[in-house]
């Protein structure tokens, strides 16, 4: 387990647009947005670099991840129109953090396949 920019963030060490945070999530604005809303959601946990190392202990973590993209894209006016969570997994699909994150994008329509 390593340190990384997400857990500074998450720890108030550098600064971010943190949209909300509980005890077990931190939510903050990505900093190279790629559609109007562009929100990161990350544990606060360093256990889970990526999807690959999810336990099944973390299901709950991981259902309260979705719940609360569900809840910021509402709040964000992206719910009705259509919004999508993403979590690339290793670098062959774009991760480029390693400290499991959903990516929440709205605002625009979106293509399909993804790149
Ligand atoms: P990944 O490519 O790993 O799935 O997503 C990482 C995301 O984190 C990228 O969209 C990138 O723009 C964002 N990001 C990287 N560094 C920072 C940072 O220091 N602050 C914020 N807010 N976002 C970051």
């Amino acid at each position: 387990m390593t340190d990384n920019i997400f857990l500074k963030i998450a720890r108030h060490e550098i600064p971010a647009n943190i949209v909300f945070e509980d005890d077990r999530v931190v939510a903050f604005k990505d900093i190279n947005p790629q559609a109007p809303v562009h929100i990161l959601i990350i544990p606060r946990t360093e256990a889970i670099p990526t999807l690959n190392d999810l336990k099944p202990e973390n299901k709950d973590l991981v259902g309260h991840m979705f719940l609360v993209a569900k809840k910021l894209a509402a709040e964000f006016g992206i719910a009705e129109d259509g919004y999508r969570c993403v979590i690339n997994c290793n670098e062959g699909a774009g991760q480029s953090v390693f400290q499991l994150h959903m990516h929440v994008l709205g605002g625009r329509p979106m293509g399909w396949p993804p790149g």
